[in-house]
């Protein structure tokens, strides 16, 4: 599988030119379509709400019909479709009483925060299967790919990673005989110790020494865990009436980071067809330089914290100089902190499976870098990956950027 993520934009507008150019140039042989028509405000590409159990989700028939009608004609034109279901995160405002509660940001959710689900919110494992269950139903497609099924990471603090802190945590955890109060206090302390700056640096040490925490951590594991295997449970009886050939993927996050948002691919990978791990670039060149320089503190430079967050992840050295981006795209602040090597330090996360799970990495396209791009791919050929799921933006999808990026995807 080579894929590539189909923007709303291309199925709206222009699809057969970029059907075209995609068959022509590129060796892309696969679309991920998204469960929602562009933005978070817009509704689920559903032809009613039947199959939604009464939720409060608006749904989109229009755009369903334009969506089944592209489907179709990329079958035509030999490609293959995948519906790309985003069961916990970006969840629509009308569900932001699931969003986790985290110990940062406020609570409740901003207008413009994304709507991240607590998977231990009932309200969330039924609209997860009630979602991928009406897709399966509705989508004439033998592929689905479940994303961001963890907990949530949000770009601009250590705070917004600690979560979830809901009545429904509580009571699960009380059920395991785990005083959830006792880690929100511990957290509370800590990112409150951080934000002053009395941590110095023992910062790391406090965070990754913690019984309590890695109490904590494994306590979320376990949870994602219960949450995954009910959606897809649910997912697979629907295909066994609906779609009997359904393949079903997940994309886990960096795989050196996986304990950190929830996520055990030993316990999950047997419930899927395939896996496909994220080499994100906007974890050096976002994330992990807001973080430092949150726990650094403002005007304080974050050089050693930034190295240690990539010690932990093992993401090896950062750049010598951050090179800001050239093309301003989502979050991303600088160009020049992921390169091929991220790939190889990450292998020995995923060895153990390499023979248990066909696997399709996750790569980006960052500001037309396609050389750098070009040594991604390589890489993975390298390491024996016959395929991968590619984020371009919609750029790089004119017909003269995919004609300059022949040979290289
Ligand atoms: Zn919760």
């Amino acid at each position: 599988m080579k894929a590539v993520f189909f923007y709303w934009s291309f199925i709206a507008a222009d699809t057969e030119r970029v059907l075209d150019d995609l068959a022509r140039w590129t060796n892309i042989d696969t679309l991920l379509i998204c469960q929602r028509e562009g933005s978070e405000e817009a509704g689920m590409m559903l032809p009613d709400a039947g199959a939604l159990g009464g939720l409060p989700v608006p749904i989109a028939p229009a755009a369903f019909e334009r969506t089944m009608a592209v489907i179709e004609l990329a079958r035509t034109k030999g490609f293959a479709v995948a519906g790309h279901v985003n069961p916990l995160y970006g969840c629509p405002k009308t569900l932001r009483h699931l969003n986790c509660r985290s110990l940062a940001p406020a609570q409740p959710p901003a207008d413009n925060d994304v709507i991240w689900a607590c998977p231990h919110h009932p309200e969330a494992v039924s609209y997860g299967q009630a979602v991928t269950r009406a897709l399966i139903e509705a989508w004439p497609v033998d592929l689905m790919e479940i994303n961001h099924v963890e907990y949530p990471m949000y770009g601009d603090s250590l705070g917004g990673y600690a979560n979830c802190f809901c009545d429904h945590c509580y009571a699960r955890a009380a059920a395991q005989g785990i005083d959830l109060g006792a880690i929100e206090r511990l957290l509370t302390t800590l990112l409150g110790q951080l934000n002053r700056g009395a941590l110095a640096d023992r910062w790391l040490d406090e965070l990754t020494g913690s019984p309590l925490l890695a109490q904590w951590l494994a306590f979320r594991t376990g949870s994602v865990t219960q949450y995954v295997e009910t959606i897809v449970a649910a997912a697979r009886a629907a295909a066994a009436t609906h779609r009997p050939n359904l393949k079903i993927g997940l994309d886990p996050f960096l795989p050196s980071a996986l304990q950190l948002v929830g996520i055990d691919l030993a316990a999950l990978h047997p419930l899927f067809d395939w896996l496909a791990p994220k080499f994100p670039d906007y974890l050096t060149g976002w994330m992990i330089p807001n973080i430092a320089d949150w726990i650094a503190g403002p005007g304080n430079d974050s050089t050693a914290q930034r190295q240690a967050l990539r010690d932990l992840l093992d993401l090896g050295p950062q750049p010598p100089q951050y090179e800001p981006m050239k093309i301003a795209m989502e979050e991303m602040l600088y160009c020049n902190t992921a390169d091929p090597s991220t790939i190889d330090r990450q292998m020995p996360y995923l060895s153990h499976l390499r023979e248990k799970t066909a696997m399709y990495p996750w790569l980006w396209l960052y500001d037309r870098d396609l050389e750098l791009l070009r040594r991604k791919v390589q890489t993975l050929e390298r390491h024996g990956f016959d395929g991968y799921c590619l984020w371009l933006w919609p750029e790089d999808m004119t017909g003269s950027a995919l004609q300059e990026a022949r040979g290289i995807f």
